[in-house]
Parts: structure tokens; sequence; C-alpha cells
């Protein structure tokens, strides 16, 4: 991928990127090499093959229509049937002695393994959610650490979402400005690039349970700091009273589905979505099911599947008598992979 398209795809994530999609030998694969699946999004493949530089396994480019794995799959776009397809096209049988392919297990919510392993006689096993852990995993013997399975929502993940998710939010107001009032870009500019920073560093510490309630909170601090600064030195705390607004406006389109992007919470978007009655939005918002994760007891037979795909760490393990435990129930964010995984059909979303 060259340089200038990389860019643009990777501060353009908002749109579809598509990659070619089919089975792909990286370095010198055979019969015996790994198969790892995965989705045609352009930067999801480039840090694929980065991570499996100097590796030889098969890659199997599936059609998530230019989405990101997890989007993909949570919107109902990578399915198994996406992956049933892309085996069958690829011949895959042929190529490999073992059938077996790994998946990502964010495409969990969307590919119903045993439908695959029905269609295709290929099982399907899931590797750890970033490529970068692909090499250790393969090495382990396909054996999974416990922070292999966790999707990280810290620093890094906010820092590689900073300028990519707020860039068109931004965009989208400047241009106008900039053709009303341009005088105004400057300050706006400062105002924007300062309250998303501010979010994406304190979110984890500004009180509040919706994104956009964090960023209204955010900014109904930061006018009432500027207007008591205002009465403080003019004598009047609405002297800029302009200023006061444009702070509130703009924590407002900040806090545009903070939640979504950076942390395991029901995106406001698409909750706002779904009261509004829309489907879908977009290629990457889509209504979703919310609730917790429930268990059904008795319907349990311990196979860890659930705890294996969680990527948030809401499962603790089994208890004597082979049941699922929960560790923090709460945190269930309610992305549908442990319900569409669970062999026995035994668990659900609730509430
Ligand atoms: S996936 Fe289902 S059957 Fe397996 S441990 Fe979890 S709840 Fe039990
Ligand atoms: S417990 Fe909740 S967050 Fe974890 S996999 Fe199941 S639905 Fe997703």
């Amino acid at each position: 991928m060259k340089p200038v398209a990389w860019i643009i795809a990777y501060l353009a994530r908002w749109f579809p990127h598509r990659a070619p999609t089919g089975l792909f030998p990286l370095g010198r694969p055979d019969a015996d090499s790994p198969v790892l699946v995965t989705a045609n999004f352009t930067l999801t493949i480039k840090r694929v093959r980065k991570a499996l530089a100097g590796r030889s396994v098969w890659l199997l480019v599936t059609n998530s229509e230019g989405i990101n794995v997890w989007c993909a799959a949570a919107g109902g776009i990578l399915t198994e049937n996406r992956v049933i397809d892309a085996i069958k096209v690829s011949r895959l049988s042929e190529k490999v002695r073992r059938h077996e392919v790994i998946l990502p297990p964010l495409s969990a919510p969307g590919v119903d393994r045993k439908a695959v392993r029905r269609e295709t006689g290929f099982r399907c096993r899931f590797g750890p959610v970033y490529a970068r852990d692909i090499p250790a995993y393969l090495d382990a013997g396909k054996k999974k650490t416990e922070a292999m399975r966790r999707f990280d929502f810290g620093w890094r993940h906010r820092l590689d979402m900073f300028v990519p998710m707020n860039l068109p939010i931004y965009l989208a107001v400047a241009v106008v400005l900039y053709l009303a009032e341009p005088a105004l870009l400057p300050g706006f500019t400062a105002l924007f690039w300062t309250a998303v920073a501010f979010l994406y560093v304190f979110m984890d510490w500004i009180p509040g349970r919706t994104g956009w309630g964090q960023a209204m909170l955010s900014g109904l601090v930061f006018a009432i700091a500027q207007a008591a600064l205002d009465w403080y030195s003019l004598g009047n705390p609405l002297a800029h009273w302009g200023r006061l607004l444009a702070v509130l406006i703009v924590f407002f389109a900040a806090g545009f589905d903070l939640a979504g992007i950076l942390s395991p919470r029901t995106s406001d978007a698409e909750r706002l979505m779904s009261n509004l009655g829309f489907r879908r939005f977009g290629s990457l918002f889509v209504e979703k099911e919310t609730g917790r994760v429930a268990l059904d007891r008795p319907k349990c037979h311990g196979c860890m599947t659930c705890s294996d795909i969680c990527p948030v760490g809401v499962f603790n393990g089994l208890d004597e008598e082979k049941k699922m435990l929960f560790k923090d129930q709460g945190a269930c964010f309610a992305c549908g992979a442990c319900v569409k995984q669970c062999p026995e059909d035994a668990l659900s979303l609730i509430g």
C-alpha cells in the first residue's frame, strides 16, 4: 500500500476501504501452514501482513465490504456466509491438509462457527484479538494468553483513534465556518482539538454514564470557568457569550460516539439511532441489541467458549459443577459474541 493511500485510508476510517478478497500466500506456505481469516479492510490487512512478515501462512481475506472486522461482524456484514464463500471460492480444501481456519475473535458476534463447519468441513478457532499477537500465538501452539483475548481500550487505542475518528466531525464544521466566517476558524480549530484531547485523556475520570453526558458535563465546566473569569476581569459573566456557546457546541460534537469508540459501552450514536427507529446509518452504525449477558445455568456444559472470546473478560471460569461463572457481569456491553457462539444457547442478553 502506497504511503499516500495508507494515510488516506487511516484518516478516513469512517468510510469503507475495500481490499481484494481471496486466498493469499504470505511467505511460502504449504499444505500444513495455518490459515488466518481476516476482513477486506485495507488497514486491517496491512497490520496483519506486517505482523506476519517472515512467516509462511495462508491469509484468507473475506468480503466485509471494506469495513473493519468488529464493525462488520456486529453489523451483520461479516457473517458465516462470507467465511463459507471465501473457503469455497478459494478452494481452500485443495490447498491445506488440516481443515481448520483461525478467525479474529472480534468476528465472533457475526460468524457462526457451527455453520462454517457444517457447510465446509472446516473447524474454526478464534485467534488473538490483535494481529501483533499472532506470531506469539502460533509459536505457542495456538494457545492464547489472557491478554491476547482482551480488547485494550487504553492509551494505545485512543492514540490510534484520536485523529481518524474526530477529523470528519472537525472538517464538517470547519468547512462551513471557512465559507461563512473564516476569521473564526483558528479559534474553532484550537477549541475543538483541545476539547477532544481533554475528553480522550480524562474520559475515565469524568462522571457520567454516556459519552455525550460526559462531554456535556466537561463543556459545562469549561463554560462556567470562562464565565467566572469574565465576571472577575470584566464584571460581566456573559461578556464572551459567543465563546461560551461555542464551548458547549464543540463539546457536544466531540462527544459524538465517544463511549462507543473509547470504552466498552453502548455507542450513544447507536442508542439514539435505535430510539429514532433507524436500523442502519452508513456502514458503521447499526442497530444492535442492548442489555447484559445472562446465563441459563442448566444448559451450560462448561466448554469455555464464552470466556475465550469475551473481549472484556466478563467470565471467570467454571465452578465445581462445570458451569460458567461471572467475574463482572456488569462489564458486559452487549457485543453479542458469547451469545452467538455458545453451543448450548445458554447465554442471552437481557434488560
Ligand atoms: S459457551 Fe455456553 S456452554 Fe460454553 S461455557 Fe459458556 S455458557 Fe457454558
Ligand atoms: S459477556 Fe457481553 S461483552 Fe462479553 S462477549 Fe458476551 S455479550 Fe460480549
